[in-house]
């Protein structure tokens, strides 16, 4: 089997999913993950039905399966607080859209971030993650929803196995929930993503393995249990390329699709225009082996 591989590319109001899937052949890649609008609002366009047609025709071409394609959800999005009753119908109403959005482009996953209890304490947060989900959840089926593990940064919830189970089990259509591993955040959080082996037979005994429906792939710019959250570029970082390549392409996890979020690279050390490593990343994993000049290599191409 094939392995499955992509990035975060844009997905923007003019080019719509034909203007992601050319920007995720560009890296030579077979999948990828997208918001349907700015990561940090929830303003969304309609979506242009005459793009996703042509889109669809070129996946179809280049072999590229659209159900291993991701959207993720804003990060603004957050069930854990219900203390503010607006925000939080806000947030179900949202994601119930994005489920829609979903259909309409034929994708059949979405990644959430569980959620940030603020103040209402762990438990509580979680509570509210389950009713928010029972909210969208309404229907048997439809469009998966990808619980992300989260660094546990702040309030965050989602840091742990057991925290992900709390929250899927008490949902009542929770067969419409899946889980979307993130390795830095997997290290951040505290656990040893470079015993992977280890990390998934626990993952098998808190919520099952079959429920992996996504892969996150960043390296780390902290240490493990830093609960920082700061992505760094592959074979950069604490968790380092041979440990990212063992998970990658782990026997357990062959068809669960690999997205790669590491940051984008400045050219002049300046941060006004930076530019994507993955068609150099994709390259080295798909190869095996590290380039210790990859980030040289990067700026000579965007030059
Ligand atoms: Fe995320
Ligand atoms: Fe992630
Ligand atoms: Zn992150």
């Amino acid at each position: 089997m094939k392995l499955i591989i992509g990035s975060h590319v844009s997905f923007t109001k003019e080019e719509g999913l034909l203007g992601s899937v050319k920007e995720s052949l560009s890296y030579d890649e077979n999948t990828f993950m997208f918001y349907t609008g700015a990561p940090q609002n929830t303003f969304r366009a309609p979506i242009n039905q005459e793009k996703t047609k042509e889109a669809k025709e070129l996946m179809e071409k280049e072999q590229i399966d659209i159900k291993n394609i991701i959207i993720h959800a804003p990060y603004i999005i957050n069930l854990a607080n219900d203390k503010d009753e607006d925000k939080f119908n806000f947030a179900v109403n949202f994601l119930k859209q994005e489920i829609k959005r979903a259909e309409s482009l034929g994708i059949d996953k979405i990644v959430l971030h569980p959620g940030s209890h603020v103040g209402v304490g762990e438990e509580k947060g979680l509570e509210n993650i389950s009713k928010g989900l029972d909210l969208v959840l309404d229907k048997k089926e439809g469009p998966i929803i990808c619980l992300e593990t989260m660094a546990g940064k702040g309030t965050e919830l989602g840091k742990t196995f057991e925290e992900l189970n709390t929250i899927i089990k008490n949902v009542k259509n929770n067969q419409r929930l899946m889980v979307c591993l993130d390795t830095c955040h997997l290290n951040d959080a505290g656990y040893d993503v470079t015993k992977f082996d280890e990390l998934l037979d626990e993952f098998e005994k808190i919520i099952g393995i079959e429920k992996i429906g996504c892969i996150h792939i960043n390296d780390s710019k902290n240490e493990k249990g830093a609960h920082k959250d700061r992505h760094e570029n592959i074979g950069i970082g604490t968790i380092g390329f041979e440990n990212l390549i063992n998970i990658i392409y782990n026997e357990r996890l062959k068809k669960v699709p690999k997205i790669l979020e590491t940051p984008y690279i400045s050219i002049d050390g300046g941060k006004d225009r930076t530019y994507p490593p993955y068609k150099f990343e994709i390259e080295m994993i798909r190869n095996k082996k590290f380039n210790e000049k990859f980030l040289e290599s990067i700026r000579n191409y965007y030059k």
